[in-house]
């Protein structure tokens, strides 16, 4: 703690893998021989630079750009990019350090990464944000590439801004190095279900994880958190799954619409007009918004928080559990307090960390540098299917190493236990680096 001080997000992410760890530590002493804890929370590199923009207005505007190469044990850094005002270090190294386990979950070779910038795209014009987008890759080219550091998008970062970050990098290097970002458009180098493969991933996993108590998403009442990329795509998978999602929201507040969400109005609103999510119930008969809160206040009995970092508390939780929830799965990271995830826990519920069920997105990530690799392009069924077993088999190895250790339902023991020893184990083969 004294030696990152004010990273409260960090310490919390850090605290909540190690906690689980005692017993592997037990079983395996070699790891502690090797001081492979100290070196996981230690990032490899990390770059903080300035990235200077000219707004519509002529004035030069500031913002600060991160990039925190975490750990490179499994593979070349990867993990994306977050443009959100309340963006510095520790948020940054609180996404990197998740992203290792995330990304060893998935058992495909890639390390883990994050970055980012505190610049606010809300209210900024596209020539404002192309122009950011290009300023920020104008330093970051150098620290990346296919077999270096591969990022990605996250909060505030789509397809449009990765096609602005991708043209200016194949820019500066007169390169068209497909593998050197992930999450590009179908015609110049993504692959499909990419943009649906984290919200997709998310029900994926919250399935297999409602089968272990013989239910399925059909007929259950479901609130989401967030309207942006994964909440979008969980909405469409859990609609497509039977369940009547009846809540979803944005930073502004959320709606209600007990006779299901309208997917078409929803995408129509947020992705095509970029509007708050206020204006879907202007369209909706029959829906209401409620400004100032929190959707934690409609009853649910599957919880997907699909936003951001500690937005549901234990009030929340406490609140959910009363009401009858009996599932929960973040397709955020870290959407959770550490009090809300104990009560869930202690209450019974069914409760999946995002390191493992939000891992399709990064999963698919690394399916698109496959299909880079090998100048492929796969169909929809077959990159569906490949994102449906890896999920399955995220969710089976989360549930057996919790049985092996002793607390069979725990998934944050499991997710932690098995991302933890493939990482620790590469690292000990690496030697002392
Ligand atoms: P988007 O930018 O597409 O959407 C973010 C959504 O969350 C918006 O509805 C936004 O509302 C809301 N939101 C953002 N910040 C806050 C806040 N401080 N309080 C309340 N609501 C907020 O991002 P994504 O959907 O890509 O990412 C959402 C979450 O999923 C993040 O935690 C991200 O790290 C995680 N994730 C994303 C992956 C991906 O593939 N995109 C992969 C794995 C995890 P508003 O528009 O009003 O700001």
């Amino acid at each position: 703690l004294a030696r990152n001080p004010g990273e409260r997000e960090f310490h919390q992410a850090v605290t909540e893998v190690f906690e689980s760890l005692g017993p592997v530590l037990e079983r395996n002493p070699q790891y502690v021989d090797a001081a492979v804890l100290e070196r996981l929370c230690e990032p490899e590199r990390q770059i903080i630079f300035r990235v200077p923009w000219v707004d519509d207005a002529g004035h030069v505007r500031i913002n600060r750009g991160f990039r925190v190469e975490f750990n490179s044990a499994l593979g070349p850094y990867k993990g994306g990019l977050r443009f959100h005002p309340s963006v510095y270090l520790g948020i940054v190294k609180f996404l990197g350090f998740e992203q290792v386990f995330k990304n060893s979950l998935t058992g495909m070779p890639i390390g883990g990464g994050k970055g980012g910038s505190d610049f606010d795209p809300r209210g900024r014009s596209a020539g404002e944000v192309m122009r950011f987008c290009q300023s920020f890759m104008t330093e970051l080219y150098r620290h990346i590439g296919e077999y270096t550091d591969v990022p990605a998008g996250d909060i505030g970062v789509g397809g449009r801004e990765i096609g602005w970050l991708f043209g200016q990098y194949k820019r500066i290097t007169n390169r068209y190095e497909s593998g050197v970002i992930t999450g590009k458009g179908v015609t110049w180098g993504g692959s499909l279900v990419r943009t649906e493969a984290t919200g997709y991933g998310t029900v994926l996993f919250a399935q297999r994880m409602l089968a272990t108590r013989g239910l399925s998403f059909d007929g259950m009442r479901v609130a989401v958190s967030g309207s942006g990329n994964v909440a979008i795509h969980a909405i469409e998978k859990a609609q497509a799954l039977g369940g009547h999602v009846v809540a979803c929201s944005d930073s502004l507040g959320y709606v209600v619409d007990e006779a299901g969400i309208d997917l078409e109005v929803l995408r129509q609103v947020r992705e095509v007009e970029r509007l708050p999510v206020a204006e879907y119930a202007k369209r909706r008969g029959g829906a209401h918004y409620v400004p100032a809160a929190r959707v934690w206040q409609v009853d649910a009995q599957v919880a997907l928080p699909c936003a951001t970092q500690n937005e549901l508390d234990e009030t929340d939780a406490k609140r959910l559990v009363e009401s009858g929830l009996l599932a929960l799965a973040e397709g955020a990271n870290m959407p959770l307090t550490p009090e809300a995830v104990a009560l869930l826990q202690s209450a019974g519920v069914l409760y999946a960390p995002g390191k493992a069920a939000n891992a399709g997105g990064v999963a698919t990530s690394a399916l698109e540098m496959q299909q880079n690799a090998s100048r492929d392009a796969w169909s929809f069924e077959h990159t569906e299917e490949r994102l449906a077993s890896i999920m399955a088999r995220i969710h089976d190895n989360c549930a057996e190493t919790a049985e092996e250790y002793g607390d069979p339902g725990n998934y944050v023991l499991g997710a932690n236990i098995t991302g933890f020893t493939k990482v620790a184990d590469a690292m000990l083969a690496l030697g002392v680096v």
